[in-house]
């Protein structure tokens, strides 16, 4: 019988504590790490954001991991990332504080994946996406360890990011441009072949929730999860924050790539159980397309990112002032043997699953496309293939009004929150 995967579940005001708990669970930070092992710590800090936004990981956890490795004998302890395309992988470090958490850990060194020079090929066997091959950094390959450090958020094009998704930020921009061209949760599980972290340690002390990952909230959850299989932790961390995973298209990638357990029968929790943690996220992406009345969608055999794009999608034209003026558009995602005929300007082609009916519509190029470009294939019913001169332009002068629009959903959700009656017997 195969062995059960096994997620550690901690929750504690002391992040510390909930840093020795999960690796006490997983069997104790010194039989995990080699003695004298280089050990990189992968964070996500893809993006600018402070400490307390959660677009970035905990920093008081990353530096709290490091000190625990060094204490069960790494020899060498090094942070590493590669910020999203456009962003500065240094500053993203600084501004979360994890830089700073970092060097008070002590560790020796603090990289920027995206400017080193020392790379190495690595073809991709079974490819699954169209990379063939990655360059990446000779220092993560010869490292004996990998330390995966997820936040858990609510994504636009993804549903959400934890431990899967994370790995991508091991790529410099040309495969990260690349991997956004193809299939990117094929190009995930292809990446996740040849660079294997070999432990996942997750912030869900405050996940973010809304319309991340650009406009996260963060919720006050308090736990740490841990395991050495990444799909089995997102299944658990699904779980804990009320998400169906069933309805998360990725985790069959993850499957079928055979890259661990997505099956929650199969998962062995300790620490505490998801009862004990349990409490339900907003994670608005998956709330159905009758929320949007206003538009005709045909969404069937379409995977949960596009659908979580065009969700994402509709609140923007609405941001944008946008929403009213397009109803006459007709959005199609998903594979299709037809599409409805309509003029063609009135039909939004989402994605490369319908390539084929390219020409009958406005076509909108990716898989998923990336974030801004269904909105634009709508206001303006021109094709959308690439990213083009004037894209940091357009995204950084849409981001004041969504930002206004993102705020008042935010403070009308706080006011019905406090509004809600408490349960019967709740007299906490
Ligand atoms: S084009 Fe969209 S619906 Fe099709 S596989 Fe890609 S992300 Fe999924």
């Amino acid at each position: 019988m195969r062995d059960k995967a096994v997620v550690a579940i901690a929750k504690d005001p002391s992040v510390d504590t909930m840093v020795q708990q999960v690796f006490d669970a997983l069997g104790g930070a010194e039989n995990i790490i080699r003695k004298n092992a280089t050990v990189v710590l992968k964070p996500n800090a893809g993006h600018l954001g402070k400490p307390g936004t959660s677009v970035n990981t905990s920093a008081a956890l990353v530096g709290s991991v490091a000190k625990a490795v060094r204490e069960a004998g790494a020899g060498k302890v090094i942070i590493a990332e590669a910020a999203a395309i456009g962003c500065d992988t240094m500053e993203c470090l600084e501004d979360s504080g994890i830089a700073e958490a970092a060097r008070q850990a002590g560790v020796d060194a603090i990289l920027d994946i995206k400017a080193d020079k020392d790379l190495i090929t690595i073809p991709i066997r079974n490819t699954r996406s169209d990379i063939k091959s990655i360059k990446l950094p000779r220092f993560l390959l010869e490292a004996e360890h990998i330390i995966n450090m997820p936040v858990f958020k609510s994504h636009a094009s993804m549903v959400f990011s934890c431990a899967l998704k994370n790995i991508k930020g091991v790529v410099q921009d040309k495969v990260h441009y690349e991997m956004h061209k193809t299939n990117l949760a094929m190009a995930m599980m292809d990446i996740w072949s040849v660079v294997k972290a070999d432990l996942n340690i997750a912030d869900l002390i405050w996940p973010a929730e809304g319309f991340g990952p650009h406009s996260p909230v963060p919720l006050d959850f308090g736990c740490v999860l841990a395991s050495r299989d990444p799909v089995a932790l997102d299944a658990v961390a699904c779980h804990c924050v009320g998400l169906d995973m069933n309805r998360v298209s990725y985790f069959d990638n993850a499957r079928e790539a055979g890259l661990g357990c997505a099956e929650i029968e199969d998962i062995e929790v300790r620490g505490k159980s998801i009862k004990e943690v349990y409490q339900k996220m907003w994670l608005p992406y998956l709330d159905g397309f009758d929320t949007w009345p206003e538009y005709e969608f045909h969404t069937e055999n379409s995977c949960s990112s596009c659908q979580s794009l065009v969700a994402f999608t509709m609140e923007k034209l609405k941001a944008l002032g946008e929403y009213d003026k397009n109803t006459d558009a007709v959005i199609c995602l998903g594979t299709k043997d037809e599409v409805p005929d309509v003029p063609k300007e009135r039909l939004i082609l989402c994605g490369n699953c319908l390539k084929k009916h390219r020409g009958k519509g406005v076509a909108v190029n990716g898989c998923p496309p990336s974030e801004p470009h269904v909105a634009w294939a709508i206001v303006d019913r021109e094709d959308q293939m690439d990213i083009g001169p004037g894209f940091r332009e357009r995204m950084h002068a849409e981001e004041a009004p969504w930002n206004q629009f993102i705020d008042g959903i935010v403070a009308k959700k706080r006011a019905e929150k406090h509004a809600a009656p408490r349960p019967a017997g709740d007299h906490t």
